[in-house]
């Protein structure tokens, strides 16, 4: 055989992952940029699942997506839950009992939140104790500039939104960690997971007294009186409060060359911008096209705004009537049954320094576009959905159909660890579901860092995927 006949051939016959970067031409790769900053927006101003809930619905409103859509075809309906949850749908040409489309991403990221009875003073310094919200690197949340994002009920059940340490006028806040001069016992000489204590995770918040010395608790109460001259706080008030501690600051461009982002929250903000953006620029799709993006995942999902929340079946409710028919149970189960999801979450990138804890044939690297993930799960598939070989077939024909840029990636090495994702509470009503989303670097961190050109690929996936 001649060397070109054989590289023909090799080809043909090998199955290779493609750079996204080698994969499309010019005028895609400055789509990459333009997208990239449109999704650095959406991480800056949806910090919380609450913020982002806010940002989808106005975007959502201004692209003709309504709570009580008018019933002329397509519906564009729109549904929030206790304003953590939302749900965006666009009704499709054929009928809703073949099944729909839906993209279902979460909100939710890893954080500390404050605790109920957060203020407490220590050596003249003022605090607030916090817990920490899903699976952190506890020791990545000391020394570095944090921000206070949330919402506070009053004594009066007023409401109060806030958001400190954003710009650049505002004060931060910061956990404190120890000087290496003196951390041997404390740290050095103990196992990571012991070194690091979530009870020190204290958010230094005052340092200027209030009255005189006699003055009792003089630190914690100057900042009683600052927040009650300021918003109409009293201490009470925290109870009923849900207060997130995020890192302060915005998404950057990493790299001489900007190909990378870097920025909190990417975990699950790149499948829930990406979803967003594929559904407002679907037009008329065959099949109903929904997107749901839930609170609560990075906690197991529980919680009424949840995936293993009903709020999916209400939704389905809706539309069934929306469409003129009887939202009776076995009917509702029927669509879902028949439906096909994508369950968009981020997957652990191939990672540099630390390869071995990767399989390498079958990991994720960044730049290599959308990643799918048959199974997620953890030992022998324990917990995994694990998609079946004829969606996953129908679902790879169709990336390479519409110039998705997609490759296959498991969460590590067998029994090195694993995870899960929202895709166990799908495939429970019987539909397809396959795991799908951008490998990251440094995910659960301050700092998660995703490739532009996988990011791009993932709205691509999810819009084909929608209009299918
Ligand atoms: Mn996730
Ligand atoms: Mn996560």
């Amino acid at each position: 055989m001649k060397k070109s006949e054989i590289e023909r051939l090799s080809k043909k016959l090998t199955s290779q992952r493609r750079l996204v970067w080698d994969a499309i031409d010019q005028r895609e790769k400055k789509r990459v940029f333009s997208f990239d900053r449109e999704y650095q927006g959406f991480l800056n101003t949806a910090k919380t699942e609450r913020e982002a809930v806010k940002l989808i619905e106005e975007t959502a409103l201004k692209n003709g997506f309504s709570s009580n859509p008018p019933s002329k075809q397509p519906i564009k309906m729109m549904r929030t839950f206790q304003e953590k949850s939302i749900a965006l749908s666009i009704s499709g040409r054929k009928p809703l009992g073949e099944g729909i489309n839906l993209v279902v991403s979460h909100l939710d990221s890893p954080r500390l939140d404050l605790k109920q009875n957060p203020l407490y003073e220590e050596v003249d310094l003022a605090f607030m104790k916090t817990h920490y919200y899903g699976g952190i690197k506890k020791f990545q949340w000391l020394t570095r500039p944090l921000a206070i994002h949330g919402r506070i009920i009053r004594s009066d059940s007023t409401t109060l939104d806030i958001i400190v340490g954003e710009d650049d006028s505002d004060p931060v806040f910061s956990v404190a960690d120890i000087l290496p001069h003196l951390a041997r016992k404390v740290q050095y000489d103990k196992k990571v997971s012991d070194a690091f204590v979530a009870e020190k995770l204290n958010l230094m918040v005052g340092s200027l007294p209030f009255g005189d010395k006699d003055t009792k608790e003089r630190f914690k109460l100057a900042i009683l009186s600052f927040l009650n001259e300021k918003f109409g706080l009293v201490e009470e008030d925290f109870i009923s409060a849900e207060l997130e501690v995020v890192p302060a600051g915005t998404a950057r461009d990493v790299g001489w060359d900007r190909g990378l982002t870097g920025g909190y929250g990417q975990d699950d903000r790149a499948c829930a911008f990406s979803s967003l953006k594929a559904i407002l620029d679907i037009k008329n799709p065959q099949r109903t096209a929904l997107v749901l993006f839930f609170d609560k995942e990075e906690i197991g999902s529980d919680g009424a705004t949840g995936a293993k929340s009903r709020f999916l079946e209400s939704i389905l409710a809706d539309l069934m009537v929306a469409h003129g028919k009887d939202p009776l149970y076995h009917e509702i189960h029927n669509v879902l049954m028949n439906s096909r999801a994508l369950s968009g979450d981020v997957n652990g990138g191939l990672d540099p320094d630390f390869q071995d804890v990767h399989e390498k044939r079958n990991a994720a690297q960044l730049g290599y576009g959308l990643c799918l993930t048959k199974f997620t799960g953890s030992g022998g598939k324990y917990g995994a959905n694990d998609a079946n070989a004829e969606y996953v077939g129908w679902i790879r024909n169709l990336f390479n159909k519409k110039g998705v840029v997609w490759q296959t990636g498991e969460l590590g090495k067998v029994d090195e660890g694993g995870g899960g994702t929202v895709a166990r509470f799908l495939a429970p009503y019987g539909m397809q579901v396959i795991d799908c989303g951008p490998p990251v670097l440094s995910m659960h961190s301050p700092f998660e860092i995703a490739h532009k050109g996988d990011i791009y690929m993932t709205y691509k996936g999810f819009r084909a995927f929608l209009e299918s």
